[in-house]
């Protein structure tokens, strides 16, 4: 439930409703605005009705929340949310591009993927320690060490770092070294997860399931704001569907959607989202086309020879040449390349 207080209400008044509405059993929410405070209630709204705030001198009006994602929602939070990663800033008019290889292999070759990403403008690295595979017999990732090389590529470079993780046993660690924490598809409702990621002061990228709709995207970025972190990028990288000719089908539909029924920076993954090295830069133009806030792109210096994800993973030239072609993309659509 919104709760909007006359524009005479005292913030006295605000904090006497969020305390009755914390009695019931409520989660109350203090919004205050440039012209009057604006409550919220979460939680079961007939409960809320024994409070009659209905009649309460001071409140303008009562609003029910009715979509099912409430901290996610726009109808709670009109303005977009600003995500900081490192010392920069994703969400607002500036669009980002986070590149890197799939998963750190060795040192070396990290840092070639990574400086050569760098060079091209990203603003951030990506790359793997933790690796969710779907064959056990292929790479998993170098874990802990795969972190610590990931961290010191990044500071080598000045630029801050994303990963994944995978287990809950391991946010400590991962939120120490990295500065993003990302969430995989196979990992979108790991719920548990989700609470224990809630409580990191890191930013987190939150990947849509294999075969999650858009409503189940934002209720699993709604147990992480539940949880206490706000700081959340969702992210599309293709679900799957009946057509086999791309490893996914990149939902751009979804990309629109998000962006009208949530404040939070929506990203695009097109690595995932096809498979296919050759139309990564195509639909990666289409996502900024479409309102994306950023991407999230596979780099590797030799990709056939990468040891995860190598066929779509772009070479270094073609990562510069999309970087340039991103800019009049942006342009026609009034934003600038972070
Ligand atoms: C990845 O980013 O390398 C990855 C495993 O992505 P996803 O979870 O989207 O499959
Ligand atoms: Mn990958």
């Amino acid at each position: 439930m919104i709760i909007v207080l006359k524009r005479e209400a005292s913030e006295e008044t605000a904090r006497e409703i969020l305390g009755r509405i914390e009695e019931k059993g409520l989660k109350p929410l203090y919004m205050p605005g440039t012209e009057r405070i604006v409550l919220g209630a979460l939680g079961d709204e007939r409960v809320l009705g024994q409070l009659g705030l209905d009649g309460h001198p001071m409140v303008e009006s009562l609003k029910p929340i009715l979509s099912p994602y409430k901290l996610v929602s726009r109808e709670m939070h009109p303005h977009d949310t600003v995500v900081r990663f490192g010392g920069t800033v994703i969400g607002g008019n500036a669009f980002a591009v986070i590149a890197g290889p799939c998963a750190v292999e060795t040192e070396e070759r990290l840092r070639e993927s990574a400086s050569a990403v760098a060079a091209a403008g990203a603003i951030g690295i990506r790359a793997g320690a933790y690796k969710p595979r779907s064959s056990p017999y292929s790479f998993q990732g170098h874990g802990p060490e795969g972190l610590a090389t990931l961290r010191a590529v990044g500071d080598e470079l000045g630029l801050p770092v994303i990963t994944e993780i995978m287990d809950t046993a391991d946010v400590e660690a991962v939120a120490e070294k990295a500065d993003m924490l990302q969430v995989g598809a196979r990992n979108m409702q790991n719920f548990a997860l989700l609470k224990a990621l809630g409580k990191v002061t890191k930013p987190v990228l939150l990947k849509r399931g294999l075969s999650a709709k858009v409503e189940e995207l934002l209720l699993a970025a709604e147990y992480l704001l539940a949880a206490g972190n706000e700081q959340v990028i969702l992210c599309e990288r293709g679900i799957r569907t009946f057509e086999t000719a791309t490893r996914n089908t990149l939902d751009l539909n979804a990309v629109a959607y998000m962006k009208q029924k949530t404040h939070l920076p929506v990203f695009v993954d097109p690595s995932h989202g096809t498979g296919v090295r050759d139309l990564v830069a195509p639909m990666a133009l289409a996502a900024a086309a479409c309102g994306a806030d950023g991407l999230l792109i596979e780099v590797h210096h030799n990709p056939v020879d990468a040891w995860s994800d190598g066929a779509q993973s772009l070479y270094p030239h073609q990562f510069q040449a999309l970087m340039e072609t991103l800019r009049p993309v942006l342009a026609a659509v009034g934003r600038d390349l972070a």
